[in-house]
């Protein structure tokens, strides 16, 4: 009777092989070193420098305020809803239906979704990398496999050509970020294309990231959905966190063709039967910013870029401008190989905190990862504690 208790005791194998982010480890260090009353120069964050508008918090209080605070269709809300397809079709090149659009809790839920609609225990799931950390994690939560392809490599010696030296007969999905965390690298159209050429000879679903849309300071932004014949095998997904700086309200949303859709709604009703109701107004509200004024916080963005890759440089960093996001990635050699006690070095003893390269996987090793979305007078401060440290 014991033994069969203690045998029911036990979590379902498919997390076994799921980690817990290694950044929120981070995170609570810093938290301590803060509570003792340590200054710490915070660059291991992913958190927008602005506050979330006005105009947006206000849309929320409004439909407090009116009651709307009920079930809202699980998928999203019909005006919401147009207002992505508009969005997608100016922004994107994407043209969809409101049927092709679902409201989700952040962009985190819109990956997880498409993972589990895509992957089959036992399956493969490319990855470039370094990559953004959770998506080991949903690839492994699906009981699949991440195949890491070293992003580098593949620029150098080509993209289709690197794609098939790493693809299995199980590949089934190419998790395609642009621009990306933690490198800030952006992909040209021609990549783009190669990637595409390669999704369709295998007929293969790519699973596209843009939460970065809007931070590209070199180059273009392109959605690889708005390539030919890339839109049905395609499942896009986006998050208001970064553009309108609403990362605490939990808002994104995701992009696909039948039988994708299917599947992120059926996840999305059984996971969280929707995003909560107001935070949809504030959404609706958050896409009528005028494009110049996302254009100006880019600009405020490159600015920080400009003076920490300088910084970094100025010590002997070596870190080429990322073409986009909020993250330098330098070499940090000169610290430590490894980026784990190079890191631990520079919070011990500069007090900055950044984020190990090898949590991104093993092509991030040799770096850190410094986050910029932070105000001007932290990065001058971060850079001359860096000076202080090197000297
Ligand atoms: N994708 C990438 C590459 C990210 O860096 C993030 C957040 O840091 C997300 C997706 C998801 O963001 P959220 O769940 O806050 O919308």
């Amino acid at each position: 009777m014991t033994a069969t208790r203690v045998r029911g005791i036990r979590l379902a194998k498919r997390l076994d092989e799921v980690g817990f982010s290694d950044i929120v480890q981070i995170r609570n260090k810093v938290m301590a070193m803060r509570a003792e009353g340590l200054q710490v120069h915070s660059l291991h964050g992913g958190e927008p420098f602005f506050e979330t508008p006005d105009g947006i918090k206000f849309a929320a209080v409004k439909a407090l305020v009116d009651n709307q605070t009920h079930y809202a269709p699980s998928s999203g809300l019909m005006p919401l809803r147009k207002a992505l397809v508009d969005k997608l079709a100016a922004k994107n090149s994407i043209q969809v239906t409101a049927d092709e659009v679902i409201a989700t809790v952040g962009g985190s839920q819109g990956l997880y979704a498409a993972f589990l609609s895509v992957l089959d225990p036992g399956d493969d799931a490319l990855v470039f990398s370094p990559y953004w950390t959770p998506i080991g994690d949903l690839v492994r939560g699906a009981q699949a496999r991440p195949l890491l392809v070293p992003t580098i490599t593949a620029r150098r010696n080509g993209i289709r050509k690197t794609l098939e030296q790493f693809s299995t007969p199980q590949t089934r999905t190419i998790y395609y970020n642009t621009p990306q965390n933690p490198s800030g690298l952006v992909f040209t159209r021609a990549e783009a294309e190669e990637v595409a050429a390669f999704a369709i000879e295998r007929d293969l679903i790519v699973i596209a990231d843009e939460a970065y849309e809007d931070l590209v300071y070199d180059g273009e932004h392109v959605s690889i959905a708005s390539l030919p014949d890339m839109a049905e095998r395609t499942i896009t997904c986006y998050t208001f966190s970064k553009t309108y700086a609403m990362t605490g309200w939990r808002a994104g949303y995701a992009v696909a063709k039948e039988p994708f859709m299917t599947a992120l709604r059926k996840i999305v009703l059984y996971s969280t039967n929707g995003v909560t109701t107001p935070v949809q107004y504030a959404m609706i509200e958050a896409l009528t910013t005028p494009e110049s004024e996302i254009a100006l916080k880019r600009e405020e963005y490159r600015k920080r870029r400009d003076l920490l890759v300088a910084g970094l440089n100025e010590v002997g960093l070596d870190c080429e401008p990322p073409a986009g996001a909020f993250y330098a990635f330098p070499n940090i050699e000169k610290i430590h190989k490894n980026s784990r006690t190079a890191a631990q070095i520079l919070l011990d003893k500069a007090h900055i905190a950044t984020i190990p390269g090898s949590v991104f996987g093993a092509q991030g090793e040799g770096h850190l990862r410094f986050g910029y979305a932070i105000t001007i007078k932290e990065i001058e401060d971060c850079v001359e504690a860096l000076r202080k440290f090197i000297a």
